[in-house]
């Protein structure tokens, strides 16, 4: 038998700010580290902090005489100690957690203290690096401690050439193939989400450029940019560039090309093409066709009622995107260079 060595006389201080301990019965359990040290503990401190520890207690002994021996091994003694000290107190000391952090999460797991193991949690995520994290992502998918796995997960996605480098990477490979697969699902869930926002984005930034061009078209069209204006009215020369020029610019070659174009849209021009595009989203926006002055716009509108198209859903929900596209963007980006960035995508509009 390993004799009893001497014990941290603080490990029953309830709380540090008391300069005296408070007064308990006499220790009636004994806690046995893997060192062979035997903690002396009170069973109804322990009890009322870890119900395994309760169990373990209740349990009805062989020899009534003797003292209960509970066994608290695998992890180191000073591991074990720092452990009691937090059933009796609710405080561990940042070296505590630095050095036995791994420990301390995983017994209280085992003995269900909730407390200890979320500071264990974050404190571990607080020290992760790239060579430990293999590791703290097993104990932490061992220990059922979900926030400290994505963490892992995300350092690892995000380091993964450095981690893949490690020790723990290697072993973890040779020992836990399972675990390897599930980095590697994350890793590519992450990339096709970020896959996803990327596409998302630049579907919104296209809906965003063709409101635009919708507003432009209705300027255009009622009181005239510099070169084109309503049909009855000149353009006033003398009128410097609108705050949308580079859109209405473009806007405004393509209404000139249109004008003048010999092959037009049945003859395959694709520039006329999207024109007549653009004339036909801004009839599906319009409300008033009556009064409106942009070209084809009644024309549009009758034709949209008489033929119900095949393709309608997805045109209505063009035009939907392009109508919320404003109100989103406004919503959820602060004021940029748009008009810069615009430039002459209206050549490049995708319908
Ligand atoms: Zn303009
Ligand atoms: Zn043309
Ligand atoms: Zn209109």
């Amino acid at each position: 038998m390993v004799q009893p060595r001497s014990l941290p006389d603080d490990l029953y201080r309830l709380s540090p700010t008391n300069s005296e301990p408070r007064e308990l019965p006499e220790p009636d359990v004994q806690i046995l580290t893997s060192g062979g040290l035997r903690i002396p503990a009170h069973s109804s401190i322990l009890a009322s902090v870890s119900p395994i520890l309760e169990n373990i207690i209740d349990r009805p002994r062989k020899h009534r005489s003797s003292q209960r021996v509970i066994p608290v091994v695998g992890v180191p003694c000073e591991a074990a100690v720092s452990f009691v000290r937090f059933l009796y107190s609710s405080r561990c000391s940042e070296e505590s957690l630095e050095k036995y952090g791994i420990h301390l999460l995983a017994l209280s797991h085992v003995y269900l203290v909730p407390q200890l193991k979320q500071r264990c949690t974050k404190d571990l995520a607080q020290r992760l690096t790239i060579e430990n994290v293999v590791d703290v992502l097993q104990l932490a998918r061992l220990c059922d401690a979900p926030d400290l796995y994505l963490k892992c997960m995300k350092l690892v996605s995000k380091h993964f050439k450095a981690v893949e480098a490690t020790e723990g990477w290697k072993f973890m490979q040779d020992h836990d193939p399972w675990l390897e697969l599930h980095v590697l699902q994350f890793i590519d869930e992450t990339e096709s989400r970020k896959q996803r926002t990327r596409k998302h984005r630049e579907a919104q930034s296209l809906y965003l450029e063709l409101s635009e061009a919708m507003e432009c078209l209705e300027h255009i069209c009622t009181e005239g940019c510099t070169s084109v204006g309503p049909y009855d009215v000149e353009p006033n020369k003398k009128k410097g560039p609108c705050s949308k020029f580079s859109t209405c610019q473009g806007l405004q070659l393509l209404i000139g090309h249109f004008a003048t174009c010999k092959k037009r849209v049945n003859g395959g021009c694709l520039r006329c093409k999207r024109m007549w595009q653009l004339l036909r989203l801004h009839s599906s926006i319009c409300d008033q066709p009556d009064s409106c002055r942009v070209p084809l716009c009644r024309q549009f509108k009758l034709r949209l009622v008489q033929e119900k198209k095949k393709d309608d859903a997805r045109w209505k929900l063009l035009v939907r995107k392009v109508v919320s596209a404003k109100a989103i963007s406004s919503l959820s980006q602060p004021k940029r260079k748009r008009v810069e960035e615009l430039g002459d995508s209206i050549r490049s509009f995708r319908l």
